[in-house]
Parts: structure tokens; C-alpha cells; sequence
């Protein structure tokens, strides 16, 4: 396996070199400079030492690509870079790193809180997935960070939120909530897919655990699926007692205690080792590929999402056939303070808002526009729209819908890289057509 201890400081260059450079060097064999992409499924060992070695985690190397891969490597090197976090794992989608990410902490009976506020598949793995590993959830309204204290339990093994939240652009004050997770000794996961380390780095703030849907902002072109689950090397694993599966004896590894022999990384090489040998959501090396492409211009496609969106916003904001806008980055959103403490360079560019007319007005502008790409994705270099009632939300009730922010008028944006003038005129003329 890689050793993923970075020989120079994480920090020592800027976001954007290491959104160019960090965990790439010249292929040593060819001099390739893109990092090319390894489709290989396994790797030749040296001898039957070497061999014997690599299975029993006392070397670092490439055994088998459900584990490892080197250019999946490059990205988790990259990802875990631009966190600021200690080691990565990619996975094959945003719900297997965050299957992964449980799976390393959670025992059967175990439970844990996280904010209503997710992205609704999330909601829908947690509830209802997850109860089949006997995994428990309880969800609280992130709006208070006491919500998530008083929802503590004694079994209860993590916190986890979206910082940035999809729909409707809540935003969760993490500095709070993470002296809650501090208190009971237990690690803060955030999901931080909306924002991206260029927007706010959640290990700043105290959280614990990183992850990502790199479908989304990271790979950035709407071509690759992927999930990343990043570890700050912070933690404390050993302080409650209550994480047996990093600090007691692996029955599946001879018993090796993660915690102990790898330290500050071991709950990467336990989601590693362990999650993906059994669980095998693995990251295919094209995806990884695509998404280090996508990563080499985050910083500059973010910054244009956050600009376009804004306008965007405020276009909507003082249009006649506008009903409301929730976008944190408008005064009158109730997140705009937190949005300039977490997010000073913007609270992204994904957010709702309702349209004057209800359920048919909302078709209506989902059918007329033509710049938009009508379909459930967000975070792609093009602007895309849905209609959530009508689409992905289709199968609740009508009061469940309007609870998750999903009611009849809901129409969801996620504004791309356009000319916003553009982007500002097809939306204007599908209004009009309501
Ligand atoms: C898309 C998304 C996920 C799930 O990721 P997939 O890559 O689709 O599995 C999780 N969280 C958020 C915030 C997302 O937007």
C-alpha cells in the first residue's frame, strides 16, 4: 500500500500549486507528465518475501486494484492535500465513501446524528440502508447545534452534516458543532461536496472526517462518478472506548490494531484494508484520471461558479415572477452571517428558488429553458435545473415534499461556468412563458 506520509509539508505550497501538482511526479519510466492512467487489475511481486510482506501491511506497494491503484493514488494524495487532511481513500461513488466511512467506526446497535439537512439520498442510506447493517440514525434540525448534543446517546459514534447543505442553502455552524463532537469524543464527518476545499476546508474547524462526492465540483465536468473519504490524523481513538474496530485486535488481520500501528492514518488504512477489500466499492483508475483533470482548475471553475451564481441570485431575487431565493450569499438569506464565516469567497453555486404560480409554473421554466440542462446532477462546468416535485422527489407526499424543501414552486439551480448574461437571459425568457 502507499505510504501516504507527504515528504515536505502539506502546506508548504499554495492551494492552486496543489491543485495542479500535489501527489503527481513524471511517470519515472516514461517521463509521461499527465498522470497516466494505470488500467491494470494487479501488480508482479518482487519475491515471495516481498509478496508476503505486502499482505501482511508491513510494506507499502500495489498488490490488487480493489485496494490500491497508482493512479487513484495520485487523486487521494491530491485530495487529501487540498483538505489539509492526513490520507484519502476514493471510492467508486459519494454513497460508498460514505459506506466506507461508517464502516469503519460503527459496530451492530451503533447509532449516529446527523442533520436533516442532507442531500435526499443520502437521508434515503442512511434510513433505510444502513438499518440493514444495524446501523441507527437520528436525525436534528443543524439550525441549532445543540440539536446534536441533546441527540447524543450512549452508543452514538459520530455527528455528520453537509456544511453547505442541499436545497435551500443551509449552512451549519461547524465551529459549534464540532466542540459538541469534541465533548462526547466522537468524530465530526462532513460532507463537503457543495463547498470543496476551495470554498471552506472543514478540518480548520474541527471536524474530523472529510467526504466527498468527486462526481461533483472536483471532477467538475459531469463525466466521472467517485467519492472520497478523507482523515484530519487528529482524532483520538483510543480517549472513550468506543471504537473497537480501531483500536482492538483485527480478527481479519492477524489482529493488528489500526489505531496503534499506523497511528494518524490508521483510520485511512482501515477504510482501506478493510472497507474496500470487503466491501469493494473501488474507484475505476479512468474515473480517477478524469477527476484529476477536473481538479487541476478547481480553483478557477469554482471561482466562476460563485460569481455566476451570485448574479444569478440577485437577478432572481428582484424578478416579478419570483416567489423567494435561497441563496446564502443574498442579505436576506437567515445564512448569510455564517456563509461570510465559513465561506468568504462564496456559499457555492447550488441553491433553490420558488417560482410565482406553483407545480405548473415550475414545469413550465424546466421546459422552456434551453441553456439549462434539465436532469438531477449538480456540479458541472454547465448550468443545470430540476424540478424537484416533479422529479426527484415525486414519490413523497405532498407535505413531505414541502418539509425537504421540495415543495410545488421549488425549482433547484446549479450554475456553471457560462457567461452569466447568457445563463441571466434564458432564465428571463423562460419566466416569462409561466
Ligand atoms: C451527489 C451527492 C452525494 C452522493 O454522491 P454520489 O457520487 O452520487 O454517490 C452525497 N452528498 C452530496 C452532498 C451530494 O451532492
Amino acid at each position: 500500500m502507499p505510504d501516504q506520509r507527504p515528504g515536505a509539508p502539506r502546506e508548504k505550497f499554495g492551494f492552486a500549486t496543489r491543485a495542479v501538482h500535489a501527489g503527481a511526479t513524471p511517470d519515472p519510466t516514461t517521463g509521461a507528465r499527465s498522470t497516466p492512467i494505470h488500467q491494470t487489475t494487479a501488480y508482479v511481486f518482487e519475491d515471495a518475501d516481498h509478496a508476503a510482506s505486502l499482505f501482511n501491511l508491513q510494506t507499502f506497494g500495489y498488490i490488487y486494484s480493489r485496494l490500491t491503484n497508482p493512479t487513484v493514488a495520485v487523486l487521494e494524495e491530491r485530495i487529501a492535500s487540498l483538505e489539509g487532511g492526513r490520507g484519502t481513500v476514493c471510492t467508486s461513488s459519494g454513497h460508498a465513501a460514505q459506506l466506507l466511512a461508517f464502516f469503519s467506526l460503527m459496530e451492530p446497535g451503533d447509532r449516529f446524528v446527523a442533520s436533516r439537512n442532507l442531500y435526499g439520498g443520502s437521508v434515503t442510506q442512511f434510513t433505510h440502508a444502513f438499518k440493514k447493517f444495524g446501523w441507527g440514525v437520528d436525525f436534528v434540525d443543524p439550525s441549532d447545534p445543540k440539536n446534536f448534543e441533546a441527540a447524543i446517546g450512549p452508543n452514538t459514534k459520530a455527528i455528520f452534516c453537509e456544511l453547505l447543505a442541499n436545497p435551500g442553502g443551509v449552512i451549519v455552524d461547524l465551529e459549534a458543532v464540532a466542540d459538541v463532537a469534541r465533548k462526547a469524543k466522537i468524530p465530526l464527518m462532513v460532507d463537503n461536496t457543495l463547498a470543496t476545499p476551495f470554498l471552506c476546508r472543514p478540518f480548520d474547524w474541527g471536524a474530523d472526517i472529510i467526504l466527498h462526492s468527486t462526481t461533483k465540483f472536483l471532477s467538475g465536468h459531469g463525466n466521472a462518478m467517485g467519492g472520497a473519504v478523507v482523515e484530519s490524523g487528529k482524532f483520538d481513538w483510543f480517549a472513550s472506548g468506543k471504537f473497537p474496530s480501531m483500536t482492538e485486535a483485527d480478527p481479519a488481520y492477524h489482529g493488528l490494531k489500526f489505531a496503534e500501528t499506523f497511528g494518524d492514518f490508521g483510520y485511512t488504512m482501515k477504510t482501506r484494508a478493510v472497507g474496500l477489500r470487503d466491501l469493494g466499492p473501488t474507484m475505476a483508475p479512468l474515473n480517477a484520471y478524469l477527476t484529476i483533470s477536473g481538479i487541476e482548475t478547481l480553483h478557477l471553475r469554482m471561482a466562476a461558479h460563485v460569481t455566476n451564481a451570485q448574479a444569478v441570485a440577485e437577478f432572481l431575487a428582484g424578478h416579478p415572477k419570483v416567489a423567494w431565493v435561497s441563496y446564502a450569499g443574498l442579505k436576506s438569506s437567515p445564512y448569510h452571517a455564517l456563509a461570510k464565516k465559513y465561506l468568504p469567497k462564496g456559499p457555492g453555486s447550488v441553491f433553490t428558488f420558488g417560482v410565482k404560480g406553483g407545480y405548473d409554473a415550475g414545469m413550465k421554466v424546466v421546459e422552456t429553458v434551453e441553456l439549462f440542462s434539465h436532469l438531477a446532477n449538480i456540479g458541472d462546468t454547465r448550468s443545470l435545473i430540476i424540478h424537484p416535485a416533479s422529479t426527484t422527489h415525486r414519490q413523497l407526499t405532498e407535505e413531505q415534499r414541502v418539509k425537504s424543501g421540495a415543495g410545488p414552486d421549488v425549482i433547484r439551480l446549479s450554475i456553471g461556468i457560462e457567461n452569466v448574461d447568457d445563463l441571466i437571459r434564458d432564465l428571463d425568457t423562460a419566466l416569462a412563458a409561466t
